[in-house]
This record gives structure tokens, C-alpha cells and sequence, in this order.
């Protein structure tokens, strides 16, 4: 399970599923994520808190 912070009260959240959405800057890979709280948000991928390892050698967030 890809999981993530929530944004709004820092408990545990899960990301649900991802999607690429066209921005005026071009595609952004959003998420939408779910907490324990049953807060919910759409977000772009790369403002969630990173809760797993990033791979040193490509800066991106390594495959589950
Ligand atoms: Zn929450």
C-alpha cells in the first residue's frame, strides 16, 4: 500500500490512485489520497510527504 500524510491532520493516508491531469505547465501526476480520518484530496504527486525511500541515484520515489 502506497502511503502518504494527510495534509490537513497528519494522520496516516493512503493513496488511492493516481492519474495524470494536463496543467497549464503540462501533465501533472495528481493523487488522490484518504486518511484515517476520512478527509480526502486530490494533489499533485509531488507535494505529498514522502513516507518512502527515495532512491539516492534518480531522486525519485523508488517502485512499491
Ligand atoms: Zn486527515
Amino acid at each position: 500500500m502506497d502511503t502518504t500524510l494527510c495534509p490537513e491532520c497528519g494522520a496516516l493516508a493512503e493513496v488511492q490512485w493516481r492519474a495524470v491531469m494536463e496543467s497549464t505547465d503540462g501533465p501533472v501526476e495528481h493523487a488522490r489520497i484518504g486518511c484515517l480520518r476520512r478527509h480526502w484530496f486530490l494533489l499533485p504527486v509531488a507535494s505529498l510527504a514522502r513516507r518512502r525511500p527515495v532512491d539516492p541515484a534518480t531522486g525519485r520515489l523508488r517502485a512499491a
